[in-house]
């Protein structure tokens, strides 16, 4: 290859190239058709409440696994979904299976978890997700007190004025809202007050700063006191160790969520894990 370099590069620059759009392009395909192919699941993280080391919700978390492409990661596809409109129509999907899945653990004789499931900026701009979700929580006869919607900082950007107004109404229906991996957008600390909200949660790369990085330590230190002051729950993700839980919970942090508990899980995990009661 060195020798040949010069020659070939550019040859090998190009079959490179096509590789990684043939990718994309395949990908992207896969992708349109993989709610028709019931090619999505979705798993469920444990939140645990520090004060009473108990279980109390579940995060869901959609899996795509592909029969061809094989298992393809959120952080790669709902980007691409996004940009390919599609987010709409799996969002919609996504809220009903969690749902559904909410009613059959009660079914079970289970007892109750709140589920929070991740909102993309789309679904808060471009549908009407206050009828997606009554409709959601209707047929599966759920309460919508069991529902929490996770937004990110990048859902206020085009228009936070509607976006509080969706989310007012979510509200008053009885969902609670969450902001997501906060620290890491672009808002600034005043759009905090103009949107709804109940928990705040930390985003994994200041949690994993703790015991190593004293700016990290400092910062999340800073979010809960801030959060605090405003009225809000705090929720830690990415807990991995004892020692960040112990520096959490000297914080008063409200829930934590992370491998050191659990990562996420099948549905038919969940009731196993509820059941555990020590989770300290
Ligand atoms: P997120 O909502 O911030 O979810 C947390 C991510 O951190 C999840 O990755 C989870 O598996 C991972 N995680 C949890 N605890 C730990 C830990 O202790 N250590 C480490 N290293 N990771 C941990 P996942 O499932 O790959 O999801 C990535 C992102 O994809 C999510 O970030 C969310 O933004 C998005 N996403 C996932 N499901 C959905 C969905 O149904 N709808 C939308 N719009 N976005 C989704
Ligand atoms: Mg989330
Ligand atoms: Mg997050
Ligand atoms: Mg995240």
């Amino acid at each position: 290859r060195t020798k040949q370099a010069g020659r070939n590069g550019f040859q090998l620059y190009c079959a490179d190239m096509n590789e990684r759009s043939m990718r994309q392009l395949k990908l992207e395909n896969r992708l349109r058709i993989a709610l028709s192919e019931q090619a999505f699941t979705l798993h469920y993280q444990p939140k645990i409440d520090i004060q009473r080391g108990e279980m109390i919700g579940v995060e869901a978390l959609l899996r795509w696994q592909d029969p061809e492409l094989g298992s393809i990661p959120p952080d790669e596809f709902i980007p691409l979904a996004e940009e390919l409109g599609l987010i709409g129509d799996i969002g919609v999907w996504v809220i009903n299976q969690a749902c559904r899945q909410c009613r059959h653990w009660l079914d079970e004789g289970n007892r109750e978890l709140k589920i929070s499931i991740n909102v993309s900026p789309q679904q808060l701009l471009r549908r009407d997700l206050t009828a997606d979700i009554s409709q959601a929580l209707q047929q599966a006869s759920i309460p919508a007190r069991l529902l929490d919607l996770e937004i990110t900082e990048s859902c206020l950007i085009e228009d936070a004025d509607a976006v509080a107004d969706t989310l007012h109404q979510l509200r008053d229906q009885g969902a609670s809202i969450s902001m997501d991996d906060f620290g890491t957008g672009y808002s600034s600390l005043s759009l905090l007050k103009r949107i709804p909200l109940d928990n705040l949660k930390i985003d994994r790369s200041f949690v994993d700063g703790i015991g190593q990085d004293k700016n990290d330590a400092e910062l999340v230190s800073t979010i809960i006191l801030m959060a605090h002051n405003l009225g809000l729950k705090v929720i830690a993700e990415g807990v991995e160790t004892p020692q960040q839980l112990d520096y959490l919970a000297s914080l008063n942090c409200d829930q934590v969520q992370g491998y050191y508990f659990s990562k996420p899980q099948p549905a038919t995990e969940i009731p196993a894990l509820q059941h555990r009661d020590q989770w300290r």
